[in-house]
């Protein structure tokens, strides 16, 4: 009778894998998408790394390993990481910058020229700005960019604080540093229109080649971009 006791399994005339496991005297259905290789605790670990951009199921499963291994160099840093930033990081009521204090960093470094207020969509946006020490102005974050398909309208971003910001009179330039998409161009050409009667020169990133890009690559739509935007050499 050995192998009585064990799963069995079978195809469905579709193909599909079924597994039968003894319980209690009689065969119940194993539910394979459920079925798990460890205790609940790491299923859980897995399940919200997954939840990670970029990561997907497998990645999240080979972090949550790497976690595991490396218990005491990693994972317990990171735990305590964690408890840190949730304890201690705010939203800046200026700009929308996430930081340690409120104001942001950003907003009372006396070094920064109040005169700039570069608006971005996102913080990951004045990341990368503040990465390639792109601008020594302050910043707003909208939050998001205006998506009518995906019920993001002009209330769900900071544009009435952006527009106040505006109107203060030590700012005379606002560069709209958002993405060159549809949904990007759109808030750029909605802020615009808000901002007429502010007293600031409203400039934009210009749209091109990239630095280190081979005209030979470009998409057809960056070509002539940069052809109708060419500068003086
Ligand atoms: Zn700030």
């Amino acid at each position: 009778m050995t192998g009585f006791r064990e799963a069995i399994q079978t195809h469905t005339r579709a193909g599909l894998l079924r597994r039968f496991a003894p319980r209690n005297d009689k065969w119940v259905e194993l539910d394979l998408m459920s079925s798990s290789v460890a205790g609940p605790e790491i299923e859980r670990l897995i399940q919200l790394l997954a939840r990670l951009p970029g990561l997907g199921p497998r990645s999240a499963r080979r972090a949550a390993l790497h976690l595991i291994k490396k218990r005491d160099a990693l994972m317990m840093p990171l735990s305590a990481a964690l408890d840190v930033a949730i304890e201690k990081i705010e939203v800046c009521k200026t700009c929308g910058n996430i930081d340690t204090q409120n104001p942001c960093t950003v907003c009372i470094d006396p070094r920064r020229d109040p005169a700039i207020l570069v608006v971005v969509a996102d913080v990951a946006d004045l990341w990368a700005l503040e990465r390639a020490r792109a601008t020594n102005g302050r910043y707003h974050v909208l939050g998001a960019t205006l998506s009518p398909l995906d019920g993001v309208g002009p209330d769900d971003l900071t544009i009435e604080a952006l527009v106040a910001r505006a109107h203060d009179e030590k700012v005379t330039e606002i560069i709209l540093a958002l993405n060159a998409t549809v949904d990007g161009q759109t808030t750029a050409h909605y802020i615009t229109d808000l901002l007429q009667d502010a007293n600031v020169r409203i400039t934009r990133l210009a749209h091109g080649v990239p630095v280190g890009g081979e005209l030979d690559y470009l998409d057809e739509g960056t070509l002539s971009a940069a052809m109708r935007q060419r500068t003086l050499f």
